[in-house]
């Protein structure tokens, strides 16, 4: 066989996306592998997706992340859509499935392999979760679907925490029950896992307005901050010597199950890992 100058395209479709990271983890994943792919951070203005998705089909990308303000649109225009992600009605990862262009969601299942990697109990269990957007979606629908018996959504929004709760209570086997956030709010006491999925503390130290004297002994804290290991709001669960998850690794892990679906081999996730440590300038722990 001669030499062959052809590279396979993968890559994200967003806008704004210049400061979307995952290049770098991407990259490095497919450069340890010695996987000849290549992943492009391309903008694409609100009205092109279509257009977009048919050129992927067209030059026969391996595959692409979704980002804002897509993951929403972007469903009509695939093949096949996953059970989780028509749930949450967002996909981030598009991907070729037997011939046919596939959707996936692969953010909740980044943060439920965090935490059944630290075999953290699911199935019974109650969490609550800080915020109804689109992480706080994803999160809840894997946690339903890996058992948990009870999503408390605590949103500023009502119409937006209701919306989350009714999700969770019509389409998932889990009880879902929203609480108002109003000023300093508190967590219930019977909650096991507690995870925020806010903005707050991505752009500076922030802490979700809560009663921090409700984190109690034997609650699993999360973040899905992904720039840092260690967010105030985690820093609290710390000094109180609770188990705590960032949301580094929940990037990680997400870029992880995308190029799985991509390559069809298992990711290198330590050289990810430290692709973005290194990006972040922070360690994971
Ligand atoms: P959305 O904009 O979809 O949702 C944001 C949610 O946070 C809304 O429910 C909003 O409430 C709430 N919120 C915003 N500001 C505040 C505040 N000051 N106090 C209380 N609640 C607030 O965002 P996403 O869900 O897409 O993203 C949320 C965070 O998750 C981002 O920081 C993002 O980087 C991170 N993320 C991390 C991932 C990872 O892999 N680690 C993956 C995906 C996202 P309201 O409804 O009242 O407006």
């Amino acid at each position: 066989m001669g030499k062959s100058y052809q590279k396979q395209w993968t890559g994200v479709f967003g806008d704004p996306v210049d400061d979307n990271p995952t290049v770098v983890m991407e990259q490095a994943a497919f450069d340890a592998a010695g996987i000849p792919m290549e992943y492009l951070t391309i903008q694409v203005k609100k009205g092109d997706l279509e257009a977009a998705v048919q050129g992927m089909r067209a030059m026969n990308f391996t595959g692409i992340n979704i980002t804002m303000p897509h993951k929403g649109e972007v469903l009509q225009y695939l093949d096949e859509i996953s059970e989780s992600a028509r749930i949450m009605g967002a996909v981030n990862t598009v991907y070729w499935k037997n011939g046919k262009l596939a959707g996936e969601n692969t953010d909740g299942k980044g943060f439920l392999k965090s935490i059944q990697d630290g075999e953290v109990p699911i199935k019974g269990k109650k969490a609550v979760i800080l915020g109804a957007g689109g992480a706080a979606r994803a999160i809840a629908v894997e946690l339903a679907d890996a058992g948990i018996k009870t999503v408390t959504v605590i949103n500023k929004n009502k119409a937006h925490g209701q919306a989350l709760a009714d999700i969770i209570n019509t389409k998932t086997n889990a009880e879902g029950v929203f609480i108002p956030w109003e000023n300093s709010v508190h967590i219930p006491e019977d909650t096991d896992i507690l995870i925020n999925a806010t903005p707050v503390g991505f752009t500076d130290d922030k802490k979700p307005d809560i009663v921090y004297e409700d984190m109690k002994a034997g609650m699993t804290v999360c973040d899905v901050i992904p720039n840092k290991a260690w967010t105030g709001f985690l820093l609290e669960a710390k000094e109180k010597g609770l188990r705590t998850f960032n949301g580094l690794q929940m990037l990680v892990n997400q870029g992880a199950i995308a190029f799985e679906l991509w390559t069809g081999e298992p990711a290198p996730v330590d050289v990810m890992r430290e692709a973005m440590e290194k990006e972040y300038g922070v360690e994971l722990f």
